[in-house]
Formats: C-alpha cells, structure tokens, sequence
C-alpha cells in the first residue's frame, strides 16, 4: 500500500497533502527509506487529512530532512499523532535493534531505525490545529477549509482554494471517507462544490455488511459465550476499532447482560487513544451525544479495567470464565493479544471476535481460515475456541458510501482516484463512470495533474 502523499505546486510556493507511511511487505517498507521526489526543505507547509500512519507517518521523516514549516490539521488529529507517530517510532527502534542483532551475527553493517522519538517530537511542535468548517490561508493564495470526514477521530476531507494569476480553481482531497452511520462519528460532511476531486477508492470495489445485523451478532455471541463459562477475545486496532467497540458495549449494555462480565482494555496506547476520543464531545453524532448526556460518561461501563503494565495484562490469564478482553494488534501480528490468544485459544468454551480485515500471512487471517493449529511464540497451539467473524465495522466506506459522498458535488469536477490498491480503484473508476456519471480516473504514482 503507498503512502498517501500529493505536492501542490501554486505561486512559486509547494506544500504536501498529507505525508503517509508505506506498509505492507518488507520491500514496500524499505521504499520509505528512498529520498523523496522533492526537497523537504523547500516546502512551505503540509496539510495532514487524519491521524493513520498511511496518512502521517512519513512526517517525521520529513523532519529529520530539513522541513520546518507549519503542518495544518484538524485539532483531534494534533492529538492523536502523539500517540500514533510516538508508537511507531518506538516500535522501529525495537525492529532495527532486533534486525541489528541478527546483522552483527554475520558480520553486516548495521542499520538505522526510520525515525527516533526525537524526530516526532520535532513534528509535534509543528503541528497546527484546527477546527472544522473553518477557513484559513495558509499561503498567499491558498486557502483551505477541513471537512468531517467521519472516518476516525478528526479525520477530514480538505476543501483547497488556490489563486494564481486572477485565475481561482478549488480542489477536495476527500482523505478516508468513512462508512455513514458508524457509531460515535459523524457522517461524512456534504461539499458541493469543487473543480476538481483528488479521492481515496480503499473499499472501491467492497460492500460491508449491514451493522445492525453486525451487532446483533456481537449480542449473540456474547450470550453463548455467557452459556458456556468462557472469555471473550477481541483483537482491536488501538485507534477506532477500540472505542467504537467499548461505546457498542456501553451502549447495549443491559441489553447484553454485561454486568456479568469483566471488560479489559489490554492497550497502554488504546487507553491514550480512548482518553482523547472522550476529550472531544462536540465531534461525536447525535446518538453518541445523547448517550454521554444520559450517562455522563463515556463509555458506561461500570467494569471496564485498564491495563497499563505488563505485569496488569498478564493478570487477566488467571481467569478462566468471565473476562471481555479487547487488546491489540488488530491481526494479531504482535502486541497484547498474542499471550491472550495463547492461553485461550486451547479452551473449546472460550470466543474470538475478528472485528477488523486480517491481511494474508498473519496470525488472524489464519484464525479466520479456520486453521486447527497456529503457531504462538515458536510453539504449536491447538484451536479449539470458537472462532467469530463480525464484518460491517470497518472506518472505511464502502463503494456506496463512497459514491454517495463524490455524488453530493453539483459541479461536476473531474476526479481522480489516488489512495487505493489497484483492483478497488479500477472497479471503483467503473462505477463512477457507469452508474453515477462521473467522470473519474486512476492516478498513477508521479503522475502530474494541472489545474
Ligand atoms: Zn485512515
């Protein structure tokens, strides 16, 4: 997956559209390690859509090569590229040393981590908040304005003005666009006008199942689960996955029987992530803001634990029955959970639910696949627990909900489909074309579009 990353060039002056980290295999990765395509230092600013690394995890990068100048971005996003930028320059520290050690044993050079912590710091302080629906010129001639984009915590959709020789042009970079009724967030915000779109086709070619089928599932489940005197597993991604989880179960609380249970936050970062989420009432939809007006609270769960400490998390083995476990990561390739799925895995009373997309090769994918043996830290663990897939919670919209977005222009703009994999953005250019008349195209990486 390329790391969503645009310069806009207007005036004489440059700045970034968002500055994403490249994931997926090995090789992807080494690519963020290649000089980018342009000088840090000659950007006058960058404008970040959300918080995910794919979306912000090359800023400090940026950083280290010489960029100064302000990064615009909505004010839950400041805070939640603390914790996100802050992880993941811990956990490439851990990886270099790791990869280092196995380096030193035949004689290889050594290697240097991405970024350090000292590097985030530096992004931190140049981040700049912002609100929503609020204009703002950031250089002479370009202003922008964030939309909600309704896909994590201060995710946005960028609306951009440029000015250049009497000549004024508008540009939306829809960043992620989010599933409409999703719980806690807002729906996707309507812009109506642009001339033209740059638009993410992640779930172009995807529909998600219905949600409240979804929960009803996650009842049920809960239920047997109460029948058969076992723990529940929840592998969750720190940011979103986790709270909308935690505000599923505050929500049906009563209706789930749930004060028969133990609820275990297992995240030091899902706990930050959650105590930020908590801290912006006035970006939440109407039913979550009636809910924390009932309740006071958000979420209300008179039995949630959160376990900081390792030594917090490793008390939760004791239990035998009883226990709602959410904990990362969301497939299961590291983190908390891997002990968790260790000790419960073997037990046929025990549940799993898989929340989120599990990726080929990882331990949760297999799971999925319905593997009878797994390997846990090099030993052999038979899977007996039940395990549960729920689809329908994903913070990405689907084609319908992406096409109901890109619709809501009246102005006909040109798009073009930037941040996807390639057979979602090709089926997705398809749609556009055929069933909404939309006269879409797949950018490729370098490609230059002029305004
Ligand atoms: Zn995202």
């Amino acid at each position: 997956m390329t790391g969503s990353c645009h310069i806009v060039r207007v005036g004489g002056k440059r700045f970034l559209l968002d500055c994403g980290l490249i994931q997926g295999r090995r090789e992807d990765i080494e690519r963020n390690r290649q000089p980018f395509p342009f000088d840090p230092k000659s950007l006058d600013c960058v404008v970040l859509s959300h918080a995910h690394l794919d979306h912000s995890g090359r800023l400090p990068l940026l950083v280290k090569q010489g960029f100064r100048g302000p990064i615009y971005c909505q004010n839950a996003t400041a805070d939640l590229c603390e914790v996100l930028l802050e992880d993941a320059a811990r956990l490439g520290e851990y990886d270099a040393k790791r990869q280092n050690r196995r380096l030193a044993k035949k004689k290889k050079p050594q290697i240097e981590p991405l970024y350090r912590d000292k590097d985030v710091q530096k992004v931190l302080k140049l981040l700049v908040g912002n609100r929503y629906r609020t204009k703002r010129e950031i250089l002479p001639g370009v202003t922008i304005q964030f939309r909600d984009a309704g896909h994590i915590m201060g995710s946005t959709s960028v609306e951009v003005w440029l000015e250049e020789d009497d000549k004024k042009r508008k540009v939306v970079f829809s960043g992620d666009v989010g599933q409409y009724d999703s719980p806690i967030l807002n729906d996707p915000e309507v812009i109506k006008q642009a001339d033209v779109v740059l638009m993410e086709s992640t779930y172009g070619n995807r529909l998600h199942r219905d949600r409240e089928e979804t929960v009803q599932e996650i009842g049920e489940i809960i239920s047997e689960a109460r029948h058969n005197k076992g723990n529940i597993l929840i592998p969750a991604f720190a940011i979103g996955r986790s709270q909308e989880i935690l505000y599923m179960l505050g929500k049906h609380y009563d209706e789930w029987d749930l004060d028969r249970w133990h609820v275990f936050l297992d995240s030091p970062m899902a706990i930050e992530a959650s105590k930020i989420y908590w801290e912006y009432p006035h970006l939440y939809d109407e039913e979550a803001t009636r809910m924390r007006r009932a309740f006071n609270e958000m979420p209300k769960l008179r039995n949630l634990h959160l376990s900081r400490t390792a030594d917090d998390s490793k008390s939760i083995n004791k239990l035998r029955s009883g226990a709602i476990i959410i904990a990362g990561s969301g497939m299961c390739t590291g983190g908390r959970i891997v002990h968790h799925l260790r000790h419960n895995l073997g037990r046929r009373e025990n549940h799993v639910i898989i929340v989120g997309y599990q990726a080929v090769g990882t331990l949760g994918r297999r799971l999925v696949d319905g593997a009878d043996m797994v390997k846990i830290y090099g030993e052999e663990v038979r899977v007996n627990a039940h395990i549960d897939t729920v689809g329908g919670l994903s913070a990405h919209g689907d084609w319908k909900d992406l096409g109901r977005w890109v619709s809501n222009f009246e102005s006909k703009p040109d798009v073009w489909l930037v941040h996807g994999e390639k057979e979602a953005s090709a089926a997705f250019e398809k749609t556009l074309r055929k069933q909404y008349r939309i006269n879409a195209r797949v950018a490729q990486v370098g490609n230059t579009i002029s305004l």
